[in-house]
């Protein structure tokens, strides 16, 4: 089969299907798709939210709760804890299939009746309240996108991740701070790009190193200091001549190690191990293509966040814990298999169309919250032979009378959810952090935005006139409300924290938590592929690369960055 140009349903642009997308499309027996992959990403994404907790009714209690969703958005919630046990029934609010209207509206309606639980996170949570998209943590605060970590706050994507703090895209380490996409590492700080590394500090591009400060680019070094090697004494006086617990030290340190860093050129992609792919974030993956944070993929394209396995799947947002066959799916894992259009579903779930929220379900089309059934359709059950004679009939009923929206789009069986249909507002899921816009560009587009509520709370310090040296920090700290140094709003700190400030010896942070993910945020390059050259001269490569013809760095490729490495 040749390729094939279609002019996409959303943005009008056109976009390639090449022969293997094909053959994918046929594997999964769904029809070719009508928007480009960028506006399915982004379709996608508004159904997912991350780092932002909102207050909400809770349906049964009627008291304030915090969840993934805003007081706004139009469902009903239950605190996890309830929702997982066994004292309501989703099967409650069955509905027939009425072949009188579109589906997806029918769908849109069963979403906001049937509970869904408050914070989207797997049953296994131990005194980890303030976290969402998250599974398997224990005593974790504001972790966000996380599985199996342990007394740790402030992280985003972490897997695997013991007493660490304010860290991005981390996996399998213990005693971090301040890293992005730092991987197999114990006492790792303020690093970026760095595998298997010890009491690593300020550093850049490293692998196996063990005692490294302001480093670049280094295999297998100790006591490097700013890519210069030291007598371990010397080095060991260096580092305490820093002054490393001091907010104003830290924060001079930080500025000369940026301009030391872009020195050094870069890989055009982040990630090790690879066998066929383009992405940025790659690391043990084969034929993955036009993918974003993936680890232990095979086979797979347009895929954005991967952990723990995955396989044969296209078009997905957040694969966790093995996965296979999933197209068009946002927030699915533990073993799900050969689910098509579904969201937040996990637990061994498999054979799935357009559902939501079905834990360890099988066999099940347009269903939400669902908890181990089989042969549903909106909530109802059925048996096996008229579960399949009807899902045949309600896919015919969806080309036949498909849902239009507001500005023409037309979804027919093939497409995602509907924007419009979201629970989140474009600004509160991650669409925001992937393709961020502005509010007029929202309105422009179709999207829904709506500004976050101002939840004022009376601040006792500001983050400036926090104590500069950790050694002078009281206990008592833990009950103030600390106005943050950059957007003034409140945050806290927490005493596990404290604790861990006071172990390693480091300052309290000025600005707020989400401030600070602002920042770290800065170092993770959008999901967007541009096709560049090599910049070493003389050298012709090309490549894929998602750094930006304007952005500041170096940017080699694989050939020529080994040989700045040493
Ligand atoms: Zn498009
Ligand atoms: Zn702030
Ligand atoms: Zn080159």
């Amino acid at each position: 089969m040749n390729s094939e140009t279609k002019i996409c349903q959303n943005c009008k642009k056109d976009f390639t299907i090449e022969p293997d997308d094909f053959s994918f499309y046929e594997k999964m027996k769904v029809p070719v798709p009508t928007w480009c992959p960028d506006c399915r990403m982004v379709r996608r994404l508004i159904w997912r939210n991350e780092r932002n907790l909102f207050r909400r009714k809770d349906a049964l209690t009627g008291e304030d709760s915090f969840s993934g969703f805003p007081a706004e958005a139009n469902l009903q919630t239950y605190e996890n804890s309830y929702w997982y046990g066994d004292k309501w029934n989703s099967l409650d609010y069955g509905m027939d299939y009425d072949f009188s209207k579109p589906f997806f509206k029918q769908f849109y309606d069963l979403l906001s009746r049937v509970p869904l639980m408050a914070k989207s996170s797997a049953s296994f949570m131990i005194n980890s309240d303030y976290c969402n998209e998250a599974g398997r943590l224990r005593n974790a605060y504001l972790c966000f996108d996380s599985d199996f970590v342990e007394n740790s706050a402030y992280l985003v994507k972490a897997t695997n991740m013991n007493d660490s703090f304010d860290s991005h895209e981390v996996i399998e380490g213990e005693l971090c701070y301040e890293d992005v996409m730092v991987y197999k590492s114990y006492r790792t700080f303020y690093s970026l790009d760095c595998e298997s590394c010890v009491d690593v500090w300020f550093s850049k591009g490293l692998r196996g190193c063990t005692n490294c400060f302001g480093c670049v680019n280094l295999r297998g070094k100790s006591y490097y200091f700013f890519n210069e090697q030291l007598p371990k004494e010397e080095y060991e006086k260096r580092l305490s001549e820093l002054n490393l617990g001091s907010y104003e030290s830290i924060s001079k340190i930080r500025i000369k190690v940026l301009e030391f860093w872009q020195k050094f050129p870069v890989k055009y992609y982040h990630g090790i191990r690879n066998i066929s792919f383009t992405g940025d974030r790659i690391s043990d993956c084969k034929n993955v293509r036009d993918s974003f944070s993936i680890q232990e993929g095979e086979n797979m394209r347009y895929i954005e966040i991967s952990v723990l396995k995955a396989a044969n799947s296209y078009d997905c947002v957040q694969l966790f814990m093995g996965v296979e066959n999933a197209y068009e799916c946002t927030t699915v894992g533990e073993g799900a298999y050969n689910l098509r259009y579904c969201f937040n579903s996990w637990g061994g779930s498999r054979d799935l169309e357009y559902c939501g929220y079905c834990i360890g379900v099988v066999d099940c089309f347009g269903c939400v919250g669902l908890k181990k059934k089989q042969y549903c359709v909106f909530n109802k059950q059925y048996t096996k032979e008229e579960y399949f004679d009807l899902v045949e009939k309600i896919k015919k009923h969806m080309n036949d009378m498909p849902y239009v929206d507001h500005i023409g789009r037309s979804y027919v069986y093939g497409e995602f959810f509907p924007s419009e249909f979201s629970p989140l507002a474009y600004n509160e899921s991650l669409a925001q952090d992937y393709v961020p816009i502005n509010r007029e560009q929202a309105k422009e587009k179709g999207f829904v935005w709506r500004e976050p509520n101002a939840r004022e709370f009376q601040t006792t310090i500001k983050g400036v006139d926090l104590p500069d040296l950790i050694n002078d920090v009281p206990e008592s700290i833990t009950k103030e409300i600390i106005a943050c140094e950059t957007c003034k709003r409140a945050y806290r700190i927490v005493p596990i924290e404290l604790q861990f400030y006071k172990r390693i010896g480091l300052p309290l942070p000025h600005k707020c938590h989400n401030c600070r993910f602002l920042d770290r945020y800065e170092f993770i390059n959008k999901p967007k592929l541009y096709h560049r050259s090599c910049m070493k001269e003389g050298c012709e490569n090309e490549f894929e690369t998602s750094y930006s013809p304007d952005s500041s760095e170096i940017v080699y490729c694989e050939k020529c960055y080994q040989q700045e490495v040493y």
